[in-house]
């Protein structure tokens, strides 16, 4: 396979092909999709999974926000608004580049997953929506959408990412693809996290909880994508070793490399006059996520081996990945409103 060589949209339909792929790109596929005949089963359980965390906005009652909306400072009001703009920008750019991806692969499963996954983008889009719906009027909504677009560090974090996106639609080859799945894996395991941490820090201190538990439901979605996409990846450097080279090797590790530097920058211009979030702790964690995600890739850590120096950021921890069990989590979710700064919001 010619990696530089544009793939084409395959047909809705090839009779003459088996309904189990031949491989996630490039492959002989009929188009069908019988999950009991598939070349990678695990992809189901990955699939039940993203499933069994549906949920949606309009089931979290706001009413409690809203009423502390105005108890916070104005700093502490600024930063929410912007964080919430920003994260619903990138979520935006997700949710039409994993249905472009789906048209290459021709896997029936995996497009079964993009689908899913862009689905749950437009959820995590809406619900960042429908906090803003509750707490401020629309004026104020498109001024912060405005400030979001032209905001230099917002654009040049976002510009990575965006590159990669561009020249995937532009020219749809499997490098392109390699080279989207990196960026996609750092917009959903390192991008999100300062605007996570600003929530659940607001959470620690029992304000706005039910902004927080959204956005822990978020995360637990955007946790396995980030894993999914890791998996898409290794999968397509195995079918086509003539993508495993040292140098799209070496293009991980510089694009994770600049994605945390980028999201560092970030977290300093975004949390600066916040208290209580300790700005080289948090340098520290993008460095931990970092080192995840490509021990996901199979890789070795980029940067020196460390524990989660913020583990209440971490609500649910990556072991939830596969878990399937949502009642679990659900309870966890009831518990979360009831705990206090001082018993135990760390354990979650
Ligand atoms: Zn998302
Ligand atoms: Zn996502």
């Amino acid at each position: 396979m010619d990696i530089h060589l544009p793939m084409s949209k395959i047909k809705l339909l090839n009779p003459e092909f088996p309904n189990k792929s031949t491989g996630i790109i490039n492959g002989q596929s009929s188009g069908l999709l019988n999950w009991n005949d598939i070349a990678y089963p695990q992809i189901y359980d990955l699939y039940q999974t993203l499933l069994s965390n549906f949920w949606k906005a309009q089931e979290i009652n706001m009413q409690d926000d809203i009423k502390q909306w105005d108890l916070l400072s104005s700093t502490e009001q600024d930063v929410f608004l912007r964080i919430n703009t920003q994260l619903a920008s990138l979520d935006s750019l997700q949710t039409p580049t994993m249905c472009q991806v789906m048209d290459y692969v021709t896997d029936s499963s995996f497009k079964a997953i993009f689908a899913v996954i862009a689905q749950q983008e437009a959820v995590h889009n809406e619900s960042y929506s429908y906090i803003l719906s509750s707490l401020v009027p629309l004026s104020e909504q498109n001024d912060r959408f405005n400030q979001a677009k032209s905001d230099p560090i917002v654009q040049k974090r976002n510009q990575l990412i965006l590159d990669s996106y561009e020249r995937f639609r532009e020219n749809p080859t499997p490098q392109n693809v390699f080279q989207l799945g990196v960026n996609s894996i750092n917009l959903e395991g390192i991008y999100f996290y300062a605007g996570f941490a600003f929530f659940y820090h607001l959470a620690r201190q029992q304000k706005m909880l039910k902004t927080s538990t959204m956005i822990s439901y978020i995360q637990r979605d955007e946790m396995q994508h980030a894993y999914f996409m890791a998996q898409f990846l290794r999968i397509l450097l195995t079918e086509h070793p003539e993508l495993n080279t040292d140098a799209n090797i070496d293009y991980v590790y510089k694009t994770v490399g600049q994605a945390v530097q980028l999201e560092k920058e970030w977290a300093h211009v975004i949390l600066k006059d916040i208290e209580g979030i300790n700005l080289n702790e948090y340098e520290e964690y993008t460095e931990y996520l970092a080192n995840k995600r490509l021990r996901q890739l199979g890789l070795p850590n980029l940067f020196s081996e460390r524990i989660n120096p913020m583990p209440w950021i971490h609500v649910f921890s990556d072991e939830m990945i596969n878990e399937t069990k949502s009642d679990f989590f659900e309870q966890k979710a009831r518990t979360y409103a009831k705990v206090t700064q001082s018993n135990g919001f760390d354990e979650l």
